[in-house]
């Protein structure tokens, strides 16, 4: 390693603690952040100075400089904020489950209601679909098709009132045994009394075990005057927030989860009735920040982190030290991972190429018997394995005597590699620590 950059993470270390002005200086640019996300004013502010009691004085993680660590203690309070773990539909003791969907036109009710459904039968669960939107011309044949689509079935009786529609829908389910009965309801371009009448004629009548609010969090700012009425009105029970592949950062989240208190359950990313998603706090905590001057401080985190992970390694490395128990290290870090065919299969375009491919991972469970075989000595100065102890390694593992040679080679392999690197100026030890 060159001294610099020895001496640059000594530097980092020791911070301290933060103080007041660290403090305040990265809090101006997560506020920023915060409000580019369309964060409502109030919330953010609130927010930030919530976080500046809590961050002052706090100590400052090895390796993260003051703005670093404030950043770090924002994204862990943002999504503390927003419900910290993942929350899932409430099913009624005794079926069916009644889930009704609520919100202004537009904002996705019947798209998520059919979106549901279709997640809800992938969970072994019978869903009924039911019209109580009599309004909006074409409403119910919208049902019928994205129903269809989910193969659930939609009840449906015209134009009458839909308290009764609910009603009857609850009595039909329970007849033909669906276990969940979801209520696409009617929305109105803003509220109005009338609408919030009618919801709390059918919350009073049927006593719905969940009331999604769905929102669309392409709404921003109004998105929190929405929740709140709803809220006060009908006492939601989760909310449902659509149309987050579009280009927003998705703030509504955490003002509709600051006003209401209520969780965000679900997430739609599409038009298509697969894209619906259980809601993850921590990701959407890094959506929001995750833009313009703070995501670059973050990502520097990110590879400060990794760089010092790289340096230990690195230094043995260049000192030409690697020996066969770092290579049993690193087996135990790719088998932490998972199947590797797996781990592969996840990249883009890898996948079906990968479908018949002849990968296997008990090789490495080979490798690593063959290693369990050797003495330590062995492991420390492989030169030490001559024939004879080839042979007995061999035996110990269970493997042939050419994968033991196998092996060796890889091992010699690397470290040629590595003297290679350090042969090399600064630029080139450095480039081959960060890989
Ligand atoms: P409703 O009036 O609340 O019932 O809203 P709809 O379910 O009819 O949805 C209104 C429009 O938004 C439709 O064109 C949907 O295809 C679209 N939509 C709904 N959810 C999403 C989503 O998550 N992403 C995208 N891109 N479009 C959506
Ligand atoms: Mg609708």
């Amino acid at each position: 390693l060159s001294d610099k950059l020895s001496n640059a993470f000594k530097k980092l270390k020791n911070k301290g603690k933060l103080t007041e002005s660290d403090v305040k200086e990265a809090m101006r640019e997560v506020r920023l952040a915060l409000l580019e996300a369309d964060v409502n004013f109030k919330v953010a502010k609130n927010f930030t100075n919530k976080v500046t009691e809590r961050a002052i004085g706090q100590d400052v993680m090895e390796s993260l400089t003051p703005a670093q660590m404030v950043v770090k203690i924002v994204n862990e309070e943002l999504t503390a904020l927003m419900g910290g773990e993942e929350e899932k539909i409430k099913f009624a003791s005794k079926p069916p489950t009644v889930i009704m969907m609520c919100g202004l036109q537009g904002s996705g009710k019947t798209t998520h209601t059919a979106k549901l459904a279709k997640m809800l039968k992938s969970q072994g669960r019978r869903p009924l679909l039911v019209a109580c939107d009599i309004y909006r011309p074409a409403a119910i044949d919208q049902l019928k098709v994205v129903g269809a689509k989910a193969g659930a079935p939609v009840f449906e009786m015209g134009k009458k009132n839909p308290v009764k529609i609910a009603k009857e829908a609850i009595k039909h389910a329970k007849d033909y045994g669906n276990d969940v009965v979801i209520l696409d309801t009617a929305g109105r371009l803003h509220i109005d009394e009338e609408l919030m009448e009618e919801l709390k004629n059918i919350k009073k009548e049927v006593n719905p075990d969940e009331i999604l609010l769905v929102i669309d969090s392409m709404t921003g700012q109004d998105a929190v005057n929405v929740a709140k009425s709803f809220n006060d009105l009908l006492e939601i029970t989760g909310v449902i927030l659509t149309k987050l592949d579009g280009d927003t950062r998705g703030g509504a989240a955490l003002s509709v989860k600051e006003v209401t208190g209520k969780p965000i359950k679900f997430c739609g990313t599409g038009e298509k009735l697969e894209d619906l998603e259980v809601f993850h706090p921590d990701r959407m905590a890094s959506r929001i920040l995750g833009m313009g001057d703070v995501l670059t401080l973050i990502e520097d985190v990110e590879a400060k982190l990794d760089e010092k992970k790289a340096e230990a390694v690195a230094k043995k490395m260049m000192e030409n030290k690697m020996d066969f128990n770092d290579l049993l290290q690193q087996f135990e870090q790719i088998k932490k991972m998972g199947p590797i065919k797996g781990i592969l299969g996840k990249i883009p375009g890898l996948g079906k190429q990968l479908e018949n491919a002849d990968i296997d991972d008990r090789q490495i469970d080979w490798c690593e018997a063959i290693i369990y075989s050797m003495t330590q000595a062995e492991r420390e100065k492989p030169s030490l394995i001559n024939a004879s102890r080839k042979k007995r390694i061999a035996a110990g593992s269970g493997r042939k005597v050419e994968e033991v040679n196998r092996l060796l080679k890889q091992l010699e392999q690397m470290q040629k590699m590595m003297k290679q690197f350090t042969g090399k100026g600064k630029k080139g030890k450095r480039r081959a620590m960060m890989k």
